[in-house]
């Protein structure tokens, strides 16, 4: 069966795995990110961890793809940044190619998880999808007419810097009321704790102890249980994303919206809540026949960077391409 290896470099560890034509990952090897370290020295590290993975002369093997965070150029598979690895003009591509002569492919993180649920997960039906990525910030990526869109330099596209308020929160990029300053994990996070410091009742006290243990799931907990604060907080979360869900929707009239990352964890909870905002609110409810658009959280969750980056290769290959449609 055919099958490729994907790589899924991330801020404190690289995982890597075999995925095969049928979905299935073969075993996961990881490797711890240190931070500072020589690139030249963490890629012999991860040639050496992923050189028993792979059989040399094995006909079935069809590449590598490897997703990566920061400032990617998908077109040469270099990694021109990556601030939080400290790796600068990294050639990824010759140095798994050189190493292992096989093909190799590089696109951005957010990218390869895109494509990983476009390819094997959730996304496997829809040809026109926006994602956003809930963590740290808001990431995103975009599948259109059933392709990646690379955007200029292949550096994709910025959709959780759409300001959604300009007159609202400053935004680490120098604008006011990005999306990323309210649908953000962190964003969660912070409205919480200011709800829990005001709501001395709260239910949230009981979920987090104290402040500093405050995480993206205490909100959607505490309102599970039937707490009043906890539920705005909750309510006006799902708010400001749905109404750059809104935006996205006017502007790329995308069969799915797909949201993955921390916030994501929620599953159908989050899903069904944004579903509702949109089908209320959603262009063409007037009576134009306007195509509506799914919800849909990850379903490859932290794998999905792994079946992105192995799909990429599969993607590149011929005969696969042939044999799946
Ligand atoms: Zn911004």
């Amino acid at each position: 069966m055919k099958h490729a290896l994907g790589i899924d470099v991330g801020g404190t560890t690289i995982k890597c795995s075999l995925v095969y034509e049928n979905g299935k990952l073969g075993e996961k090897v990881i490797l711890p990110v240190v931070k500072g370290e020589e690139a030249s020295l963490t890629l012999n590290k991860l040639f050496d961890l992923v050189s028993p993975l792979l059989d040399n002369g094995d006909k079935d093997f069809i590449g590598i793809g490897i997703g990566c965070p920061g400032m990617i150029n998908s077109k040469k598979g270099t990694c021109d940044d990556a601030t939080n690895l400290g790796w600068h003009n990294v050639d990824l591509k010759r140095a798994f190619e050189d190493r292992f002569h096989v093909s190799a492919f590089v696109e951005n993180d957010a990218n390869a998880a895109l494509l990983g649920e476009a390819t094997f997960g959730v996304g496997k039906e829809y040809r026109h999808m926006v994602f956003l990525t809930l963590g740290t910030g808001v990431g995103s990526g975009l599948f259109l007419n059933g392709k990646i869109y690379s955007g200029n330099e292949g550096k994709g596209a910025e959709l959780g810097h759409m300001s959604i308020d300009f007159h609202g929160r400053q935004c680490a990029c120098g604008r006011k009321g990005c999306l990323e300053c309210y649908a953000s994990a962190t964003a969660l996070t912070a409205d919480a704790k200011l709800a829990m410091a005001k709501h001395k009742e709260s239910l949230l006290w009981n979920i987090c102890k104290d402040l500093d243990s405050c995480d993206p799931a205490s909100a959607f907990e505490a309102e599970k249980q039937g707490d009043k604060t906890a539920k705005e907080v909750v309510d006006n979360y799902v708010r400001y994303l749905g109404e750059g869900c809104l935006n996205l929707c006017n502007i790329f009239r995308p069969e799915a919206i797909l949201l993955g990352g921390g916030v994501a964890k929620q599953g159908e909870n989050l899903s069904s809540r944004v579903q509702s905002y949109l089908s209320e609110r959603n262009y063409g409810l007037l009576g134009l026949n306007v195509p509506s658009t799914k919800v849909l959280v990850s379903s490859l969750g932290s794998d999905a960077g792994i079946y992105g980056a192995a799909a990429l290769a599969f993607i590149a290959n011929r005969e696969w391409q042939k044999a799946v449609k």
